[in-house]
């Protein structure tokens, strides 16, 4: 473990963070009965690499990656570099009617990475948003090009676009996406191939609905190889080889949200380069900025670009007071030469073998089933109840914190998803903890 920095000057004691923590804020995806002052969860400073510290140099290893963006570890010193030199020249500029480097240089940067034709970047802030205007832009394309009657959104059984409205429409995770009702885009759910049925029922189901709402379908929305918020469920490549096809064939955009697999996660660049499939448009955020700022990106194929080509009425008139960022961009920039220059997927790659010799570990323990990985994911399910919010993830994620690891369940799906610049020593780490922790876990349900 490297040696905790320091946390800057001036800095609160604990106590005084925690009183104005629980007064003012107001805490993501928690249930305010889990706020009290004396909860114990950690107050975090600093961190470096997979590591998180507390003022006492407690340190946490952040297995769930701080929720999914820490693709490169916290504070790498290329990103940080970047960043600040980027703060000091100009950390923010309007981008409608002015241009400056960062983004002109971060669009063609990743329109020579994406695949195929994705050559037109829009910026976003977040990966809802980038979800957000990937719809919008679907909707709008199909309504000013001759095909105003595709209005609906195809998306998979227990997916998760994002937050946003919109996002949200195509969500099929009853906890979070059961009290929109009404609101939103129209979305039509299908099957995903990682039901418990047969693939070939979720392939029967995707032509069916091809057949039956095809030509009123705008898009139809993806994450490719891996639904993450469903619980890190992986499936095959060939799914969305059939998915391109019935797309192709049916005059169906296809959006790959890419906001977590992209930047490495699968041990590829993108998800969509396993399939060697190419979307219409890719949604990036999460590792895109190495988990260093809020970030966003959607990229689009020339030819959906071509489809806004003309006077107002016709362009695209959506956008964020912070698209294309010039600190994201900075960040974004040192992000991809790090994977070009560190080898970063080659790396990770490589511990591939000791990761599978420890998930090996997991799968000899008593109440764990369906181990699986994909890349740098892995998952594994404990107990029976899969609801949000099991008691079992919750205690998981309890004990974890006493032994010094930062792990997420979704339900009773563990998972993790730690940097991929993480040594070999700190597999074992991680592992060794993570095992400990479901032994103590299951002993005591
Ligand atoms: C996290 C995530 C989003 C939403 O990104 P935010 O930055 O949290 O808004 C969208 N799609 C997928 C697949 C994600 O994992």
């Amino acid at each position: 473990m490297t040696q905790p920095p320091r946390a800057p000057g001036g800095a609160w004691s604990d106590d005084r963070i925690r009183a104005a923590d629980h007064r003012h804020v107001w805490h993501p995806y928690t249930s305010l009965d889990r706020r009290q002052p004396d909860n114990h969860w950690p107050v975090l400073r600093t961190g470096r690499g997979v590591w998180l510290y507390d003022a006492d140099d407690n340190a946490w290893l952040d297995a769930c990656g701080s929720w999914w963006v820490s693709v490169l570890g916290h504070a790498h010193p290329r990103v940080t570099a970047r960043v600040a030199e980027q703060l000091e020249a100009m950390p923010h500029a309007i981008l409608a009617q002015t241009l400056h480097e960062p983004a002109a240089r971060l669009a063609a940067e990743l329109a020579a990475i994406c695949p195929g034709e994705l050559n037109r970047v829009f910026y976003t802030d977040n990966g809802s948003t980038a979800v957000e205007v990937a719809m919008r832009a679907s909707l709008q394309f199909h309504a000013q090009n001759g095909q105003p009657e595709r209005t609906i959104f195809g998306h998979l059984t227990n997916s998760y676009h994002g937050d946003t409205l919109g996002a949200a429409s195509a969500g099929g995770i009853g906890a979070f996406h059961s009290r929109l009702g009404r609101w939103g885009f129209q979305a039509m759910s299908v099957m995903a191939p990682t039901a418990p049925a047969p693939l070939t029922d979720a392939t029967n189901a995707l032509h069916a609905f091809f057949s039956e709402h095809g030509p009123r379908t705008s898009a139809f929305i993806v994450e490719p190889l891996v639904q993450g918020a469903a619980g890190m469920r992986i499936y095959d490549a060939t799914y969305l080889q059939l998915l391109r096809e019935l797309c192709d064939a049916h005059g169906v955009h296809l959006i790959a949200d890419e906001v977590f697999t992209g930047f490495g996660r699968t041990h590829q660049l993108f998800a969509c380069d396993a399939a060697a499939i190419v979307p219409d448009m890719m949604c990036l955020s999460k590792g895109l900025s190495g988990g260093a700022l809020p970030f966003g990106a959607m990229v689009a194929t020339d030819s959906i670009y071509a489809g806004f080509e003309g006077t107002t009425d016709r362009a695209l008139l959506y956008g964020h007071s912070y698209c294309g960022n010039p600190l994201g961009c900075a960040a974004a920039l040192a992000v991809i030469e790090t994977f070009e220059q560190d080898g970063v997927l080659e790396h990770a790659r490589n511990l591939a073998p000791e990761f599978d010799a420890r998930l090996d570990d997991v799968r000899a323990l008593p109440d764990v089933h369906n181990v699986q990985r994909l890349g740098g994911i892995a998952r594994w399910e404990i107990g029976t109840s899969g609801a949000y919010g099991a008691a079992i993830g919750e205690r998981v994620r309890e004990i974890a914190v006493r032994h010094g690891l930062l792990l997420r369940p979704l339900g009773n799906v563990v998972y993790v998803v730690p940097a991929l610049t993480m040594t070999s020593d700190e597999l074992h780490t991680l592992f060794d903890r993570t095992i400990d922790v479901l032994r103590e876990a299951c002993s005591t349900s």
